[in-house]
């Protein structure tokens, strides 16, 4: 038995955010500063126990299951430092989006992009590449250009150019985060406008459609076959009316008011990056099969984004601009059969998981996708030789074994 103040033996399950994702782990941490993650890492290690950074477990994927220990950061969150006028800040690891964003906004800041949450964990939204959609909006991993972390000898280290490309979209197989530098912009006001419209007027514009507004996206509702569009530009931009559109919603505010929305219906989700050339495509072969043949069961919308492309190793966007599609099913029906059988198509299209939502791909499938794959596993060999921070699940995602 492990003692230390902030590392608690546990019997109890925890659960993911929509349920599907259910674990026990032996003990959960929750350092209150660097020292106490340092000695929960230094004695996880010496047992020769795994360690799973986990955030606001909004994953549904097992990246944040362990049979181990699980530490969480949310006792070590808010505001450290920041500098309006060179625009970045240095925030604790567990603070939440929603926290994070009040607080950007009193001194002037706020991150380029949402996604359509914020209540994950910033740490955990770096970590899985969590995104918003645009054009040119790269995913909030993006914004990390430094920090610290404890690594797997219980050492705390900053976190380099050296390593950066490695460290967003990390996965929690780096080290702990405790605190992350974030490049930001002056804080900025929204106008968000949601539009009712059928697939074919919007499909006739969707280019005009998507580069006109400085965040875009739709929603596919297979029941009605009819489309939700969300535009939002900076108050007087962005296009006077879509035609064959009616406009529903439309409010105005500062950017982390008006990016991100609650959702209160659970849901699970498969969702698959694939080369924005060929979203439409990809997006019209998975509607014919849930049309052909899972209208029926599945009542719930298909969302299409865009995401810009970056630089890091294991960014689903890593190289290509991105068109990113996600199938939702209510959390209380089964997801198993419609999403194996999407996931099909879309890797026919060259299609990445995202990190954080279901799929059914390991090392041996993953590895082909992402040009940088050997790089991220030397960086992470050097930093966990061991493999403290690699659980089994983590182990065949990365490693294949
Ligand atoms: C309702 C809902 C809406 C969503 N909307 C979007 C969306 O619009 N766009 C999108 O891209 N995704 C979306 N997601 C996915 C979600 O953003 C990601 O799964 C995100 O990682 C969740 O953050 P979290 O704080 O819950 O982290 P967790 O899910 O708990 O953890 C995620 C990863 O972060 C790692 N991690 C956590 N803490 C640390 C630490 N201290 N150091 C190192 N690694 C750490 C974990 O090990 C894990 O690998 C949504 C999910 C839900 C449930």
């Amino acid at each position: 038995m492990i003692h230390h103040r902030s590392l608690h033996p546990n019997d109890a399950e925890l659960a993911n955010w929509s349920g599907s994702l259910v674990f026990r782990p032996r003990y959960v941490g929750v350092p209150r500063d660097e020292e106490e993650a340092c000695s929960i890492v230094r004695l996880a290690a010496r047992d020769g126990l795994k360690v799973r950074p986990v955030g606001r477990r909004h994953s549904s994927s097992p990246i944040i299951a362990t049979d181990d220990v699980a530490v969480s950061m949310e006792n070590m969150s808010g505001l450290i430092e920041h500098d309006t006028e060179e625009g970045w800040a240095l925030v604790g690891a567990g603070t939440s989006l929603d926290d994070m964003g009040r607080a950007l906004n009193a001194v002037g800041l706020a991150t380029h992009n949402l996604g359509d949450i914020n209540v994950q964990s910033v740490v955990g939204a770096v970590s899985t590449c969590t995104h918003g959609s645009g054009r040119t909006l790269t995913n909030l991993a993006t914004m990390l250009i430094g920090g610290r972390m404890v690594t797997a000898d219980g050492e705390v280290r900053e976190i380099g150019s050296d390593i950066i490309h490695a460290a967003r979209g990390s996965l929690g197989t780096l080290g702990l985060f405790t605190a992350l530098k974030l490049r930001l912009l002056p804080r900025y006001r929204l106008r968000r406008r949601e539009w009712c419209t059928t697939l074919s007027e919007c499909f006739e514009r969707l280019e005009e459609l998507s580069h006109g507004s400085r965040n875009f996206d739709m929603y596919w509702y297979p029941r009605s076959d009819r489309v939700k569009l969300r535009t939002l530009d900076p108050p007087g931009e962005g296009p006077e009316g879509i035609e064959g559109a009616k406009l529903v919603l439309e409010m105005e505010g500062w950017s982390n008011e008006v990016l991100s929305r609650k959702r209160v219906l659970r849901f699970d989700e498969m969702e698959y990056a694939v080369p924005a050339d060929v979203g439409e495509e990809c997006f019209l072969e998975v509607r014919k099969r849930i049309m052909q043949r899972h209208r029926r069961t599945v009542g719930w919308r298909v969302l299409y984004r865009y995401v810009a492309a970056d630089d890091a190793y294991l960014s689903t966007a890593h190289g290509r601009d991105t068109v990113t599609i996600s199938l939702h099913q209510n959390n209380t029906l089964p997801y198993d059969e419609y999403f194996n059988d999407i996931e099909e198509v879309f890797l026919r299209y060259g299609g990445r998981p995202h990190w954080g939502k279901k799929h059914g791909l390991e090392a041996e499938d993953l590895e082909p996708l992402y040009p940088r794959w050997s790089e991220f596993q030397r960086v992470r060999r050097e930093l966990d030789p061991e493999g403290v921070f690699l659980t089994d699940h983590m182990g065949r995602l990365l490693e294949g074994c």
